[in-house]
C-alpha cells in the first residue's frame, strides 16, 4: 500500500475503524472491490447494531464494542476522521507497520484516472462559506462543479459517482483538520488555509500538531498555495510545504494587495496575482457590496457616515480566498463577480432572524469557537451576547477583552459558561451578565427573554456561542433553530 493508486483490492485485509457516516459507505465500497473487510466500532448501541446487521448481510465482519484491538492480518486501516490519533488501535497499527487512511485518502486513491482536480479549502473558520462561494464562482464561469467534503457531501460518494463526477470539471473541496490528519497522499490543484486559531486542541494534542495537519493541504499543490496575509501562521505553512515546481504562493488581504496578492482597494476586490505584469497591473474582480450577507442593522460609524451595505470583514476574506482559488484555476474576472452575487450563505451564519422593538436578532450559532465568535462580535457595535456551551479546552480572555467595549450585556448558557463568566468578570466587570444555570433545551427561550431585557433599541442580540452545542442540542443547527423559535415567541 505505497503512495500509488491501489488497483487490486481482491482479498486485501482492510479494517474500517468506526461505523457511521463515513465508515458504512467505506466498508461497502471496499467490500464491493473485493477486499476482506472487518469493521471495528467502540459503541454497541441500537444504531450501531442496525448498521452492523446491514453490513453483515453483505458479508462484512463487524466487531461492536471493540474499537481498539487490531484485527489479525490487517493490511490497511480506513478510519473515520473523528477518531483520535492516540487511540490504542492506531498505536497498534503503527507498531505493526499498518498504514492508516482517512475517508478522504480513500476517496483520493479510488478516484478515476480522469477525475476532476481538487481546489481545497481548510482553516479554523470560514471553510463552508468559502467553498460555497468558490463553487458559485466556478459555476458562473460555466464550469461543472460541486461543493464536497466536510461540507456534508461525502468525497467518496462524489468520487465514485461516475455519472456525476465523470461529468465534473473541478471539485470545490472542504477539508477539516481531522480529515487532513489522515490524508498522506492528497495532491490538490490549489489549496487555501483561511486562518489558524486554536481549536480542537484536545484532539490534535497541541497547536503545532493542529497546524501541521492543516498544512498538509498544501503538500504537492500544482498551481497555487493561497494564504491569509494577516495570519502569519498560514504563510509559514506555505513556506514549509513541498509543492510542485512552479506552484505559487498567493496571499489575500483586506488591505491594498501587493504583487501576487488579492486585496481590497476602495471597496473593490482586486487581483494582483493572476494578471500579466503584476508589478504594475491589477484586475478588478467585484465590489465588496457583491458579497453576502450584508450585516443587518450596522449603525452609523462614529464619523456619522452610514454604511448601507456593510459586509463582515471575515466574509470579505472568505470571498478573496475563494476568488484566489478560482483565479488559480483560470476563471475570468467577471465570473468572480457573478458568482459572488449568486452566492447565498448557509443558515446559522450571521443570519438575521428578526427585528423586535428596534433590536436585531442575529443567529451565528455556527460560531462554535472563540475565533469565529471574535469575527462575529467585531461585526456589530452594541451587542447583547448569548454565549456558552462546550468550550473544547478554549480560554476566553482574549475574546472578551476584544469585545468588551461593544457589549451591552451577556447571557450565558451551557456546560462551560463559568469560563466565560470568569473572563467577563476579569476583563469587562461593568458589563451586566445573566448566568442561566440550566442546560436543558428550553434554556434558550429564557436566554432570549433575558437578552431582550438587556437590549436597547439599535442593539443587536447576537447568538455567537464561541462553544460547541452538544451539551444542550443535537448540533449547531438545532441551537440556531431554538434561538429563532425563541425570538418568534417574543413577538407573540
Ligand atoms: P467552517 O466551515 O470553517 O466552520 P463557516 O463558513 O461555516 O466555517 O463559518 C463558521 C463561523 O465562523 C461563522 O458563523 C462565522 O462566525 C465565522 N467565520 C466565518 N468565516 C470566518 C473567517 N474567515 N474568520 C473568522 N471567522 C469566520
Amino acid at each position: 500500500m505505497g503512495s500509488g493508486q491501489v488497483t487490486d483490492w481482491q482479498g486485501k485485509n482492510v479494517t474500517v475503524a468506526g461505523l457511521g457516516v463515513s465508515g458504512v459507505p467505506a466498508a461497502k465500497v471496499l467490500h464491493g472491490l473485493g477486499a476482506k473487510v472487518t469493521v471495528v466500532n467502540d459503541g454497541d448501541d441500537e444504531r450501531a447494531r442496525a448498521q452492523a446487521a446491514e453490513l453483515e448481510a453483505l458479508g462484512v465482519t463487524v466487531r461492536l464494542g471493540d474499537g481498539d484491538s487490531l484485527p489479525d492480518g490487517t493490511e490497511l486501516i480506513v478510519t473515520a476522521p473523528g477518531w483520535k490519533p492516540d487511540k490504542p488501535l492506531f498505536l497498534a497499527a503503527e507498531r505493526a507497520g499498518v498504514p492508516v487512511w482517512g475517508d478522504v485518502e480513500l476517496a483520493w486513491r479510488l478516484r478515476g484516472p480522469d477525475a476532476p482536480p481538487w481546489l481545497a479549502v481548510t482553516g479554523t473558520n470560514g471553510k463552508t462559506t468559502t467553498v460555497q462561494m468558490l463553487a458559485s464562482i466556478l459555476k458562473a464561469a460555466g464550469l461543472r462543479t460541486a461543493a464536497v467534503g466536510n461540507i456534508g457531501v461525502s468525497l467518496l460518494d462524489a468520487v465514485l459517482d461516475e455519472e456525476r463526477c465523470g461529468d465534473l470539471d473541478v471539485l470545490a473541496v472542504e477539508l477539516s483538520s481531522y480529515q487532513l490528519h489522515w490524508v498522506p497522499s492528497l495532491r490538490a490543484h490549489s489549496a487555501a488555509v483561511l486562518n489558524l486559531a486554536p481549536d480542537h486542541l484536545d484532539w490534535h494534542g497541541s497547536m503545532e500538531a493542529y497546524a501541521a495537519d492543516k498544512g498538509r493541504i498544501y503538500e504537492g499543490n500544482r498551481v497555487a498555495c493561497v494564504y491569509n496575509a494577516a495570519d502569519r501562521a498560514t504563510e509559514d505553512l506555505v513556506r514549509e510545504a513541498d509543492v510542485e515546481e512552479g506552484c505559487r504562493a498567493i496571499g489575500f488581504t483586506l488591505g491594498t494587495p501587493g504583487p501576487s496578492q488579492l486585496g481590497v482597494v476602495d471597496g473593490i476586490l482586486v487581483d494582483r496575482a493572476f494578471v500579466e505584469n503584476r508589478q504594475h497591473n491589477a484586475q478588478e474582480l467585484a465590489e465588496v457590496s457583491d458579497i453576502s450577507p450584508p450585516v443587518a442593522h450596522h449603525h452609523p460609524s462614529k464619523e456619522g457616515a452610514s454604511r448601507p451595505h456593510f459586509v463582515a470583514p471575515h466574509n470579505i476574506a472568505n470571498a478573496l480566498a475563494a476568488a484566489a482559488l478560482a483565479r488559480a484555476y483560470g476563471v475570468p474576472a467577471k465570473a468572480v463577480r457573478d458568482g459572488l452575487r449568486a452566492f447565498t450563505p448557509d443558515a446559522h451564519r450571521i443570519a438575521h432572524v428578526a427585528d423586535v422593538d428596534g433590536v436585531a436578532y442575529i443567529d451565528d450559532s455556527k460560531a462554535t469557537n472563540t475565533h469565529a465568535a471574535e469575527a462575529s462580535l467585531a461585526s456589530y457595535e452594541s451587542i447583547v451576547w448569548i454565549a456558552g456551551g462546550l468550550a473544547k479546552g478554549a480560554t476566553f480572555d482574549e475574546l472578551v477583552t476584544g469585545a468588551a467595549k461593544r457589549l451591552r450585556g451577556a447571557v450565558l448558557i451551557g456546560a462551560d459558561r463559568a469560563l466565560i463568566r470568569d473572563a467577563l468578570a476579569r476583563h469587562a466587570p461593568e458589563v451586566p451578565v445573566v448566568d442561566l444555570d440550566r442546560t436543558d433545551t428550553g434554556a434558550m427561550l429564557q436566554a432570549v427573554q433575558e437578552a431582550r431585557r438587556l437590549a436597547r433599541p439599535g442593539d443587536t442580540v447576537l447568538l455567537a456561542p464561541a462553544c460547541a452545542s452538544m451539551d444542550m442540542f443535537a448540533n449547531y443547527n438545532r441551537r440556531g433553530e431554538a434561538f429563532a423559535e425563541a425570538v418568534s415567541e417574543l413577538g407573540a
